[in-house]
């Protein structure tokens, strides 16, 4: 191995978050690596893009999470790693009906280069939305989320979208301050929009997942390189092209997993031997 510390116990670590995170990270990187993590004060990561569309987000969720890694640093000059996470929620790629969460936490090396990624995703129950034209409408879809220990945002409505332009509460903490603030997105609007706050210290599912992903980033940690010893080797991509029971033409389902060294570009494929896919993904047999 070259470079690349075997130890990183003692070592200062600088999470780029102002949500709570350290709360999911800290402990489990504090235990198994023996880190130090550092939270800067009064760290504004809002700049990078909020869920309540009051700042747009714009980059890959790895970008994002990169750039606030390096802002991290910044306040923290004297750490010798990064951290930082980010989570992305939407429709399922392939089952639009189903919301999915997708959280990464990245753990940067300054002392190596190292950059290791922790990953999890998983159906998103916590991510919901409704537009809402009563109070009592509203109240239902906050028992359904689970408020008050989930937080719901609530937002004006303007041409059917919702428009935090026009209003915008973030911080209802309970009935009467959700009553309010839906009431004024009523009088200005005639309808209210509600989303879950996805901010992961008022989303309790959130905060599992981050969880997780930062169990996934120690997996990582302990995966070396079998030529270099470089730690992260782990399935880089996944390469589509299991064959067909019907027809054995190629599907888009996946045939093995790659894994490939940062470091020193050491390439390894396994086939999955999964057998035939079912027809039923097949382009050929089943268009
Ligand atoms: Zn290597
Ligand atoms: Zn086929």
């Amino acid at each position: 191995m070259t470079g690349v510390a075997p130890s990183l116990r003692g070592e200062t670590a600088v999470l780029a978050t102002m949500h709570g995170k350290q709360r999911a990270i800290a402990p489990l990187l504090a235990h198994f690596l023996g880190l130090r993590v550092v939270v800067p004060e009064d760290f504004d990561t809002d700049r990078f893009g909020t869920f309540s569309r009051d700042v747009a987000r714009t980059g890959t969720p790895l970008e994002t999470a990169r750039a606030k890694v390096a802002a991290g640093f910044a306040r923290v000059p004297d750490a010798r790693l990064g951290l930082a996470s980010e989570g992305s929620f939407g429709p399922h790629p392939q089952v639009p009906f189903v919301s999915w969460g997708s959280e990464l936490v990245v753990l940067v090396d300054r002392a190596t280069g190292l950059e290791l990624v922790g990953r999890h995703e998983a159906p998103a129950r916590h991510f919901a939305h409704a537009q809402v034209d009563s109070v009592d409408a509203a109240l239902a879809f906050a028992a359904r989320v689970g408020f008050p220990r989930q937080g719901v945002i609530v937002m004006g409505v303007e041409n059917d979208q919702p428009s935090p332009a026009v209003a915008l509460a973030k911080d209802a903490h309970d009935d009467d301050t959700l009553i309010a603030a839906v009431r004024r997105a009523l009088a200005a609007c005639g309808a209210a929009s509600l989303e879950t706050d996805m901010r992961a210290h008022r989303n309790p599912q959130r905060m599992r997942c981050i969880r997780r992903a930062t169990v996934d980033l120690l997996r990582a940690w302990r995966s070396p390189c079998p030529a270099c010893a470089r730690p992260g080797f782990v399935v880089s991509a996944r390469l589509p092209g299991r064959p067909c029971g019907g027809c054995g033409a190629p599907t888009r389902q996946v045939l093995a997993d790659e894994r490939r060294c940062a470091g020193c570009g050491h390439l390894e494929r396994h086939l999955r031997h999964d057998g035939p896919a079912d027809p039923a993904h097949c382009d050929a047999c089943n268009p």
